[in-house]
């Protein structure tokens, strides 16, 4: 089974997609990586639910990835003590630290950490920036606050603080339970919410050890200002617009898409869009033209992944969305404008043996118009380096680590084979003719590069780029 298009899919896993035939039909459907919402999702679930992948990846025989995105540190206000309460543009509001419900005048802030933290002139929003409150005064137990923009707020309602870097690391008690529970599952991808600073890394870096590659979501203003720094330390970004559009005005946020994926492409690491994509498609089964748009853009900045969320966790149609998204990516890149784009914007190779390498691969496969990249690749990193090239022709990743296909199931233009390593030179030689072969990338007849590091399996030393020829004898298996 091989996909037609380079631009992954990540389908978020919920209610409307947990039973294990669903998770079957939206993989059959395009969807290269499942992420399953620890907002929402118990230990058990999560386990039953990467089982379940785990199964399709067995019955399809193709690697998957499964993406575990971590709460992170949520702010909410307490309860009320008679329901909702109205809050009225130029009331004064004050959040404390007293436990007691809240009314017309104030609410409980249950975390002490970020009154110290907090100044008059900052903004302070409530239930996902549908009320707006301006600091006026803040100690070590109240925020006193003006209505800026009023509305009716009720218990548990999220609480951002867009201008204030707020105190804390961004895994909290139940992130972290959350992470080891994920990791002893065998989960391939974190995502790591409100990173606000490089910082905020470390602690999942030092629980992951390697066991699973760390994405993180952009989600807040300060992170925008740190990008450099923090994805230097990530393996992945993910233009989390959801609250992104809630800490920033809505109209920076395209801004900040294209910086991000400029900025992942020419890092050579993943960029997944996500959020609101085909947002109509949870109680339509056809999408907005304005939907479409905003997928074909992504794909056409060369975005590694878009992804879905509510469409596929709890809407109506989770597979005709996936099955949308599917589409579009194989339109637009059958667009004749879609390589140009991509060549626009292409990031020169950096000064090392690799870079080199996948450049060279690159043009061979271009002046020669061949039908496939094919490269060996233990850790991965010879895969993400072609890629990076974004490559008009297809490319065929052979490692013999199936944590490296799930992870690379996640990157732009990587079809991810699982197989033992080569012993010597002619076997890497004749086994990628005959993969490339086998799953649909070449004809008897046609050439294609391959390209290693020899000695096969040493981490880091890519140094080999040859033209095969894929002879006749590959289709008498
Ligand atoms: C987002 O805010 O866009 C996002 C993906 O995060 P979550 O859905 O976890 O809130």
């Amino acid at each position: 089974m091989r996909r037609l298009r380079r631009t992954k899919i990540v389908a978020t896993l919920g209610p409307a997609s947990s039973d294990p035939a669903v998770i079957a039909q939206l993989f059959m459907a395009g969807a290269d990586v499942f992420r399953i919402n620890m907002s929402h999702t118990s230990h058990d679930r999560m386990r039953e639910l990467v089982a379940a992948i785990r199964k399709v990846e067995r019955d399809q025989a193709r690697p998957i990835g499964i993406l575990v995105d971590l709460q992170g540190p949520k702010l909410r206000v307490g309860s009320f003590a008679n329901g909702p309460v109205m809050l009225e543009k130029g009331a004064v509001f004050s959040l404390d630290t007293d436990p007691a419900p809240g009314d017309t005048l104030r609410a409980y802030l249950p975390h002490p950490e970020i009154f110290e933290s907090t100044q008059a002139g900052h903004s302070l929003l409530l239930d996902d920036g549908k009320i707006r409150l301006k600091v006026e005064a803040a100690d070590a137990n109240r925020i006193t606050t003006r209505v800026v923009v009023g509305g009716k707020l009720s218990d548990r309602k999220g609480v951002s603080l867009p201008d204030t870097v707020l105190p804390f690391s961004a895994l909290a008690e139940k992130d972290r339970s959350d992470l080891e529970a994920a990791l002893d599952a065998g989960i391939d991808w974190v995502a790591l919410s409100f990173i606000q600073r490089p910082e905020d890394l470390a602690d999942a870096r030092k629980i992951t050890r390697g066991r699973a590659a760390v994405m993180s979501k952009i989600e807040k203003p300060q992170a925008v200002t740190r990008l450099d720094d923090i994805l230097d330390l990530s393996d992945a970004l993910m233009v989390a617009r959801g609250d992104l559009g809630v800490e920033m005005p809505l109209e920076k946020v395209p801004g900040v898409q294209k910086l991000m994926t400029r900025m992942g492409r020419r890092a050579g690491k993943s960029v997944v869009v996500a959020t609101q994509m085909l947002e109509s498609m949870i109680t339509s089964p056809v999408p907005t033209r304005a939907e479409v748009s905003d997928v074909a853009t992504a794909i056409f900045d060369g975005a590694d992944a878009v992804m879905l969320s509510a469409e596929s966790a709890a809407g109506q149609y989770p597979v005709e969305a996936v099955a949308t998204m599917n589409r579009i990516a194989e339109e637009v890149e059958n667009d004749p404008t879609y390589h140009m784009m991509l060549a626009a914007q292409h990031a020169e190779p950096e000064a090392t043996g690799a870079d080199a390498i996948a450049a060279a691969a690159r043009q061979i496969a271009e002046t020669l118009d061949l039908p496939a990249i094919v490269c060996w690749t233990s850790s991965g990193s010879t895969g993400l380096r072609v890629a990076r090239e974004r490559t008009r022709s297809p490319i065929i990743a052979i490692s013999p680590k199936v944590a490296t296909g799930r992870k690379l199931s996640l990157v732009w233009g990587i079809h991810c084979i699982v197989a033992e390593d080569a012993h010597d030179q002619d076997d890497m030689v004749e086994r990628a003719c005959r993969l490339a072969f086998k799953d649909g990338f070449a004809r008897a007849g046609q050439r294609v590069i391959i390209v290693a590091g020899v000695p096969l399996g040493t981490p880091g030393a890519t140094n080999m780029v040859r033209i095969a020829f894929v002879g006749s004898d590959v289709a008498n298996d």
